[in-house]
């Protein structure tokens, strides 16, 4: 076997111990019934494209083992490390409105979990690596293309502040797969904070298994909600809990132009994680009702509709819970309703909050609502670019305004010199420092996205052999609020020959 580790992508000091991960696999002691246990199959020349260095440091594991071959074999799936759950996880899920009693992990392998540096339990999970009994028709591979988006994506979010699950190596096979035509095979290694998901709970649900329900709630509540354990009604926290997680979750994502494209209940975690880095979107133009995603032909998961597909995904959440809320059925449903009721209050105040701080409010009065949704109706009409216009709001903030930047997205539309005046006022009634106004500015408004040109580009450049440009992307959105003398370019908007209209999960 030949392993092709990419040296120049990482470099370690440290001389490589065995690897050895500590794992405490909680999921594999819930019955038998949640799970199927299965092994990754073998790939002919795991090749290391990245190892995310941090993360491995923060899960507790030796990144120089890692990248070593033995730790390359167990990265890929050749070798099932010691003491690992190896398990395909069992799951049900509303595909686009449409309920799909047996889905699974059908192209991914629960590795084991691992309680990090911080204390967390973490999942590792190999993406891509071979069938399970839940593939259906599936080759249980990934190609590239997805891999790359997957890793770029996950970790862009992360240093943007959101919530979701993560990319701990990326690596290709060595092997083709076949999709609209032969590709070569990839493999990811997600992290996340579990991989339950409101298609879990359906999956027992709809199979009338209320025992599993509960215990996959009493599960979800240790794992997730632990506060949750000592109120008087735990499985109604858990609900509260989850609805205030999801709704926090896409009012950050509307707030980052940020378009997920598939949002179905399976791609709904119970932890309030972002997953399924699939055919998401961050927009440039912006648009209310942006679509990107090619197989969302009717728009179902529009930017704007997100907040209400997150409610309706919600609601079947609520549903599978109902025989453990209440002691009638009509009080379960009574209780469910006013839980959900919740989701557009917690909603709103979230997406208020971090609208207004994009904004450079530090206070929050009466209006400022208005103020926002002017902003909003301003960069609809010019179509402006939705992450360039918030950051250059911050050099009309400074001691020394300039106004130029922000102007010059919106081309010759006149409305919005009669906002900015709005916001000038609004400003006046806070003591805040210009300087330390468009520095906190600064710190919300990312300057790097992951566009999709430029995922695009790193996809091509991969598909050539050319991993460079997936490193230096990489690295840039590491620090996405930080200016990076040099790579000026990563911050722009696409030319219209650039433009990216579609994006694929290419599963
Ligand atoms: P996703 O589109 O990734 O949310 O996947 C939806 C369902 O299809 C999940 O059950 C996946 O595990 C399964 N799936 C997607 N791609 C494949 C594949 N290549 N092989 C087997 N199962 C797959
Ligand atoms: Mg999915």
């Amino acid at each position: 076997m030949r392993f092709d580790v990419l040296a120049e992508a990482c470099y370690f000091t440290s001389h490589a111990m065995p690897l050895h991960i500590p794992f405490d696999n909680s999921y594999a002691r819930l019955p038998g019934r949640f799970y199927a246990y299965c092994e990754p199959t073998n790939v002919r020349s795991p090749r290391l494209l990245a190892l995310n260095t941090s993360l491995a440091e923060l899960l507790g594991l030796d990144s120089g083992a890692l990248a070593e071959p033995d730790g390359v074999a167990v990265l890929a799936g050749n070798q099932v490390p010691d003491g690992a759950a190896s398990l395909a996880l069992a799951y049900a899920g509303h595909q686009f409105g449409h309920f799909v009693p047996q889905l699974g992990d059908g192209r991914a392998i629960l590795m084991g979990e691992v309680i990090g540096r911080d204390g967390k339990r973490r999942d590792l999970q190999w993406k891509g690596s071979g069938r399970t009994p839940y593939s259906r028709g599936g080759d249980g591979r990934a190609a590239l293309g997805p891999v790359l988006r997957e890793y770029v994506l996950s970790e862009a979010m992360q240093a943007l502040g959101v919530p979701t699950t993560r990319a701990l190596a990326a690596l290709t096979t060595g092997e083709d797969v076949m999709r609209e035509g032969r590709l070569p095979g990839a493999i990811v290694l997600r992290v996340a904070q579990s991989h339950l998901r409101v298609g879990t709970f359906q999956f027992f649900a709809s199979r009338g298994d209320v025992e599993a329900v509960k215990l996959l709630a009493d599960y979800a509540i240790s794992r997730h909600y632990p506060e949750a354990a000592d109120t008087a009604h735990p499985y109604r926290a858990l609900l509260e809990g989850v609805i205030r997680r999801q709704a926090t979750l896409v009012a950050a994502w509307v707030s980052l132009g940020f378009i997920h494209g598939v949002m179905n209940t399976d791609n709904t975690t119970i932890s309030g994680e972002t997953i399924d880095y699939g055919p998401c979107a961050f927009m440039d133009a912006f648009r209310s009702q942006a679509v990107f995603s090619a197989i969302d032909r009717n728009g179902r998961y529009a930017y704007g509709n997100q907040p209400h597909m997150a409610a309706w995904n919600l609601a079947r959440f609520a549903e599978t819970l109902l025989p453990l809320l209440g002691d009638s059925e009509g009080e379960a449903v009574a209780i469910a309703h006013a839980a959900l009721e919740n989701f557009g209050g917690v909603f709103e105040t979230a997406h208020l909050e971090v609208m207004s701080s994009k904004l450079g409010l530090v206070t929050a009065v009466e209006g400022d609502r208005e103020l926002v949704h002017g902003l909003f109706g301003q960069l609809a009409e010019a179509s402006a670019d939705f992450t360039l216009a918030f950051r250059t709001l911050a050099e009309a903030a400074t001691d020394t305004p300039d106004e130029a930047p922000f102007l010059a997205l919106f081309g010759t539309a006149r409305g919005v010199h009669e906002w900015l005046a709005r916001w000038r006022s609004r400003l006046a009634m806070e003591a805040l420092a210009p300087t330390e106004r468009a520095a906190g500015m600064r710190a919300v408004n990312p300057l790097y996205i992951p566009r999709n040109h430029q995922v695009e580009a790193v996809i091509q450049a991969g598909l050539k052999g050319d991993f460079g440009p997936f490193a230096t992307l990489n690295e840039v959105l590491a620090r996405p609020f930080d200016e990076q003398p040099g790579r000026e370019r990563f911050a722009l908007a696409p030319t219209p020959e650039e433009r990216v209209v579609q994006t694929f999960c290419g599963t």
